[in-house]
């Protein structure tokens, strides 16, 4: 049975720790888009680690870890987040990484540095680790797969004419040193050697798997808003965040997904520029950002402070509904526990007319929230295992916000760790 873990909002809702959680029952955690520029926080008996490119299932000895083809595979990143792991006691996890993925290279991280730095204060806020220029050359159709690693004649006339291209754009338009051949020849040989003790057809490892019955999770980076097709176009991320790409990301048949878990925040947060309806601002944010997430809402790959807003339910319900959910996972509920009222965007204002659909960017610019307030609890819930001992006003929280959203809240997550996690039974 293949299940999805995937974001309904912008991305940092909790998919590591939720992945970790299920991955005790999986056989096979695969990533299936993406690439370092992103990362998942898990707390677990080994410590607390930021991941970007290992799925979340590693921590556990019974475990395949696959890299799909989807990723974009920055391999030095790879092998120094297995090294930092197993430096810290955790067994050496199984990886295969798919012959079919394609690899950042060096190259990709400078012209998204120099792109940035060419748009100035019209960046995007990309975090510079090449994912925009890697994804643009995979299909432009000059990116390096991991399978031509093996291909030495063809490897070396390709890195030649990678370079002549690249240098048109490195002398005329960036002005920065030129790309050399001898050099990009020599950085995909200490891939190769790096990677090949991984590399498979990870397809059809999970085409066997599947059909033995394994039980196996795919796990989405970001959030459905950061959809290059479905989200805030242009202030999104290069690759598809929606389970619907797992099937491609990991070489599978769609049908084969039987349950997509859509994690989505109790609160919103969001990294990078682009609208952000339910935004708020000044002490208000900071006290929200100061207590959110595990220690604070703070990028896991840049240490970025996170914007911060409210639960914003026309955003939510879209990102669930573009998502395909089954299950919706809460997340971070228990940050919400100093607050005597919780504020919740329930619909945009946009040119005078009230909407609860989530429009495309150009409308969505011009949405001002709609707020309705609910009464907080006042407590700490960590530790509560069961629904109905939850507060009363933290239960209508849920159920209001299940209601809106019109997807069933099957988890509640109420603190970072494993083990942080209600089961709401018969939903
Ligand atoms: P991801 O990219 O979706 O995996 O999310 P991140 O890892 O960037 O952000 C989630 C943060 O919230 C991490 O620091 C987690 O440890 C933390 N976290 C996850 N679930 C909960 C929760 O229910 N309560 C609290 N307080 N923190 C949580």
């Amino acid at each position: 049975m293949v299940n999805a873990i995937v974001g309904a909002n912008w991305g940092d809702e909790g998919k590591g720790k939720i992945t970790d959680m299920l991955a005790k029952e999986a056989d096979i955690i695969v990533r299936f888009q993406g690439g370092a520029n992103a990362g998942h926080t898990i707390v677990n008996d080994y410590g607390k680690f930021a991941l970007h490119t290992l799925p979340s299932g590693v921590f556990y000895d019974h475990t395949t870890s696959i890299i799909g083809n989807g990723v974009a595979l920055n391999i030095p990143v790879l092998f120094e987040e297995i090294q930092s792991i197993v430096d810290r006691g955790v067994p050496r996890p199984k990886i295969l990484v798919s012959d079919r993925a394609q690899m950042v290279m060096s190259y990709h991280i400078l012209f998204d540095q120099y792109e940035e730095e060419r748009l100035g204060g019209k960046s995007f806020g990309s975090t510079k680790s090449g994912i925009a220029p890697f994804y643009s050359d995979k299909y432009t159709k000059i990116g390096f797969q991991v399978s031509e690693l093996f291909e030495e004649e063809a490897l070396k006339e390709k890195a030649e004419r990678i370079c002549e291209t690249k240098n048109v754009l490195l002398e005329h338009l960036y002005h920065k040193p030129l790309l050399k051949p001898e050099d990009l020849l020599k950085e995909l040989k200490e891939y190769r050697t790096m990677v090949e003790p991984y590399v498979c057809d990870t397809s059809a490892y999970l085409w066997e798997a599947v059909n033995a019955g394994k039980n196996i999770l795919l796990e989405g980076q970001l959030g459905s808003l950061k959809d290059p097709d479905h989200g805030i176009y242009p202030m999104v991320t290069s690759s598809s965040t929606l389970a619907a790409y797992g099937a491609i990301g990991a070489g599978i048949a769609p049908y084969e997904i039987k349950k997509i878990i859509t994690v989505c925040k109790a609160y919103s947060s969001a990294v990078g520029a682009g609208a952000f309806v339910s935004e708020i601002f000044g002490e208000e944010a900071d006290e929200l950002r100061r207590r959110g997430g595990d220690g604070g809402e703070y990028g896991a790959t840049t240490g970025r402070p996170r914007r911060m807003g409210w639960f914003d339910v026309v955003a939510s319900r879209y990102g669930c509904r573009i998502q395909g959910t089954t299950d919706v996972a809460f997340t971070v509920l228990d940050v919400l526990g100093y607050l005597d009222e919780i504020p919740v965007c329930t619909a945009y204002e946009i040119d005078g007319k009230i909407t609860t659909e989530f429009p495309a960017t150009a409308k969505l610019e011009k949405a001002k929230p709609v707020l309705e307030t609910l009464p907080g609890w006042k407590c700490d819930i960590r530790g509560i295992r069961k629904y109905e001992e939850l507060p009363e006003n933290c239960r209508k929280y849920i159920e209001f916000v299940e209601e809106k959203i019109g997807f069933p809240i099957t988890m509640i997550s109420n603190g970072p760790g494993r083990e942080d996690i209600i089961y709401r039974n018969g939903k």
